[in-house]
Order: C-alpha cells, then sequence, then structure tokens
C-alpha cells in the first residue's frame, strides 16, 4: 500500500494530514512527531512570560487526528532521500511512496558570538519553559543579590516574536514584582533592535503605535543598534553594553536542521520549492512550512514563514498528493495573506486585515481578534469529532 509520511505535527502537518484524510486517499498516512502533543507556536511567547500554561496552548494529538491516521512518537534525525526512507532515533526507519516534511522552525543566531551560550531562545514548549524559568528565578533572586541585573530583562530582536514577548512581559513584570516584593522602580526591560524601524511590515501608524504603546508601559526600544556579541550578563554592540541577567534572544529562525543532515540544497535550513510545492527532482517529497521558502509568482521575493501560510501550503500538498494518486494533474500553490495581527500583552494589539475589506487595527479590539484567530486554528488543524469524544 501506498505510504504518506508527514513529518511533525504543528500548523503545517496536522493540517495535512487533516486534509489528506478529507481527500479520502486510498493510502497509509503516517504522522511523526517527536512528542505527542501540538503546540500554538504562535502562543509560546506567553509561555516564555508566564502568562499562559502549557496546557492553554497545547492538545494530544492522538486525540486530535483521524483514526485513519498512524501517529509514531519519535524524532526524525535525517531523511534517506534515496531510499526514501525517514530514520528515526528510537524506531526502525520509516518507508515512504510521498513525503510531507512539515519539520519547522529552530531559532536562528546568525553565528554572533556568544548569542547561543549566553541567552535564551525558545522554539518550544520546553525552551519557553526554560525562558520563563530563568527569568522568575532571577527577579527573585535579587532578594539576596541586590544585584540590580538581577532586574534587568533585555530582549533581542524586535520582529513580531519580540515585540509580542515585550507586550508580555509589561504586563507580567509588575505582577512578579509584587509577587517577590521587588523594587518596581529598579526593573527594567530593553529590546535592542538592528532596523531602525520596529515591525516595518505594518503601516507607519500601526508600528508607531506600538512603539508608543510599549513605551507607555515601560519598555525601553533601542533601534538601529545591531548586536555583535553576547557575553555572559551583557549584551554588546558596536557603542554601548547591555546588563542583564536575563537575557532573551528573538532575532529570526531558520528551518529544521534535518533539512541540512539530508543533504538539501538550503539557506538557513529552507529549501525553495516548485510551483506545486514539491522539490525539484524529486517530486514525491513536499515541504511545507518554515522548511520551505515559497516565492510570489508576481515579485519573486520569499513568502515570510506565518502559520497562516503554512496551512495553505499544507491544503494544496494534500490536495496535490491526491491528484497525483489519482491520476490528475497538481495545482500550483497562491497566497493571499489575510492579515497580520501582532499582540502587546493580553489586552491590546496592532493588526492589517485584508478580510471583507481592509482593516488597520490597535487596542484593545485587536487581542479579540487574536483570539478568534488562535481558536480558529485549532479547528483548522484538528477533527473536531475526535477531540469532543476525547476526555
Ligand atoms: P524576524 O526575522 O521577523 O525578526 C527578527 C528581528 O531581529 C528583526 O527585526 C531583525 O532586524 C532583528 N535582528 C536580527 N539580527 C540582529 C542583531 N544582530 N542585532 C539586533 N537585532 C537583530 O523573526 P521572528 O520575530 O522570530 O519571526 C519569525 C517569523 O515568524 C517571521 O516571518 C514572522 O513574521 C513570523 N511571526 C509572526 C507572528 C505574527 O504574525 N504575529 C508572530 C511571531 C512570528
Amino acid at each position: 500500500m501506498t505510504t504518506i509520511a508527514v513529518l511533525g505535527a504543528g500548523y503545517a502537518g496536522m493540517r495535512a494530514v487533516k486534509r489528506l484524510v478529507h481527500e479520502k486517499v486510498d493510502a497509509r498516512i503516517v504522522l511523526v512527531n517527536n512528542n505527542p502533543y501540538h503546540y500554538e507556536s504562535t502562543q509560546l511567547h506567553e509561555i516564555a512570560a508566564g502568562t499562559k500554561e502549557p496546557s492553554d496552548i497545547t492538545f494530544d494529538i492522538r486525540d486530535a487526528v483521524s483514526d485513519k491516521v498512524e501517529v509514531v512518537i519519535d524524532t526524525v534525525e535525517r531523511i534517506d532521500r534515496e531510499s526514501k526512507q525517514v530514520v528515526l532515533k528510537e524506531s526502525q526507519p520509516l518507508a515512504y511512496d510521498y513525503l510531507v516534511n512539515a519539520l519547522g522552525f529552530e531559532s536562528e543566531t546568525f553565528g554572533i558570538p556568544g548569542a547561543e551560550e549566553n541567552s535564551l531562545s525558545f522554539s518550544n514548549i520546553d525552551s519557553a519553559l526554560a525562558v520563563r524559568e530563568h527569568m522568575e528565578k532571577t527577579l527573585a533572586n535579587y532578594a539576596t543579590s541586590h544585584d540590580e541585573n538581577d532586574l534587568h530583562i533585555v530582549v533581542c530582536g524586535a520582529g513580531f516574536t519580540g515585540i509580542e514577548l515585550l507586550g508580555e512581559l509589561a504586563w507580567r513584570v509588575p505582577q512578579l514584582a509584587k509577587q517577590y516584593s521587588l523594587p518596581e522602580d529598579l526593573i527594567r526591560i530593553t529590546c535592542v533592535e538592528a532596523s531602525p524601524k520596529i515591525l516595518a511590515m505594518l503601516p507607519d501608524n500601526l508600528s508607531k503605535w506600538a512603539v508608543d504603546y510599549l513605551t507607555s508601559k515601560g519598555v525601553e526600544i533601542h533601534n538601529g543598534i545591531m548586536i555583535t556579541e553576547v557575553r555572559p550578563g551583557v549584551v554588546v554592540t558596536a557603542d554601548q553594553e547591555f546588563h542583564a541577567n536575563t537575557i532573551i534572544w528573538t532575532t529570526g529562525v531558520r528551518g529544521s536542521h534535518v533539512i541540512c543532515d539530508s543533504g538539501y540544497e538550503q539557506k538557513r535550513n529552507r529549501v525553495i520549492v516548485e510551483d506545486d510545492l514539491s522539490v525539484k527532482g524529486h517530486p514525491d517529497e513536499y515541504l511545507v512550512g518554515d522548511v520551505s521558502a515559497v516565492p510570489d509568482a508576481q515579485s519573486g521575493r520569499l513568502y515570510p514563514t506565518t502559520a497562516q501560510i503554512s496551512i495553505a501550503q499544507a491544503d494544496v500538498v494534500a490536495a496535490n498528493i491526491a491528484a497525483r494518486l489519482a491520476g490528475r494533474e497538481p495545482h500550483k500553490f497562491t497566497f493571499k495573506s489575510l492579515g497580520t495581527v501582532c499582540s502587546l500583552g493580553p489586552h491590546a494589539g496592532v493588526a492589517e486585515l485584508n478580510m471583507m475589506g481592509h482593516w488597520k487595527l490597535k487596542g484593545h479590539k485587536v487581542s479579540m481578534v487574536k483570539r478568534l484567530v488562535n481558536d480558529r486554528s485549532v479547528l483548522e488543524l484538528a477533527h473536531v469529532k475526535e477531540m469532543l469524544e476525547s476526555n
């Protein structure tokens, strides 16, 4: 029987298996993931800041997929593309006829000296919890150390991850100050960003509103400054040093290391895919989500990696595998973004939406939009019947 191996149970992988079942493909569908739960990676910053618990943003994969899907909990080490096998850490290799690689992202340090060793990044539940634990322990330590750097948090990078994290920290840290009886006026949250403009992909008035909002909550933003090194407790730039005992790294992402370990032609572990999302010269391999790089047919520029595009890619890949199994022509991938929502803590945000018109939103209403987006994503990924039946 034909085997379709889907690697990774993030947005792209979960959506791909859901759509393959929906397409009624005559094939064995195997979903491989390194832990038994799916997590909403767009909300990891809330775990890192401590405004949400892991149980708020995770669900059991087996409860959420159709019983037509075989779930294998194991770590993918590499793909043997010649023999068409997925090499797994614990189990025997998994032979496939079609591969959907949706192994997701890792944090990127761009080789900046000391960044990996001396800062904390988060790309999954465990690393987000490690950020939270380090930050809380360090803040609490001030009671005995009286070291002001214990009260200083530096966020490196002000992309969407950095800005959304700053929003949560601005909300959470005053609560921690009360909890640990810390001097609030000595607590500092600082962001260091290379680009002169914060949230450059949003219209000027929205990015300015976001910066003003964070500043009003006490966040210090230093933009137009490139970080060149991170030493223990120090973020170094060309002419300034920022001393802090909590340093959080959010300067960008790359695809899973499995991509380079499997010999793909790649840049930052992302592979430029064909217009049907297959890999050049390997028509049975599809890459979706953060391991893929998809050029916009009109501009030729690569689309940014988002949950929204991952889900759209998974739909096309499932339809294309179904088409090929039925001897039909595959579809070309096209994408129109529905917009961008950037939260600034639990009660504010900025958003530009292209749904039922063009909307530029800021303030409290954006947190409601964000909640709708989060809830919708669960419906897009999970089989509702299986979720309702699970206990
Ligand atoms: P990013 O690449 O979007 O942002 C990283 C930021 O770090 C950039 O502003 C960059 O200028 C800065 N930077 C890089 N090197 C630096 C250095 N040496 N010194 C100082 N600053 C430096 O990365 P991200 O925020 O992790 O996001 C990754 C992807 O996920 C993006 O495509 C993003 O759009 C997407 N995302 C979207 C949302 C959302 O839609 N709400 C949320 C999180 C992430």
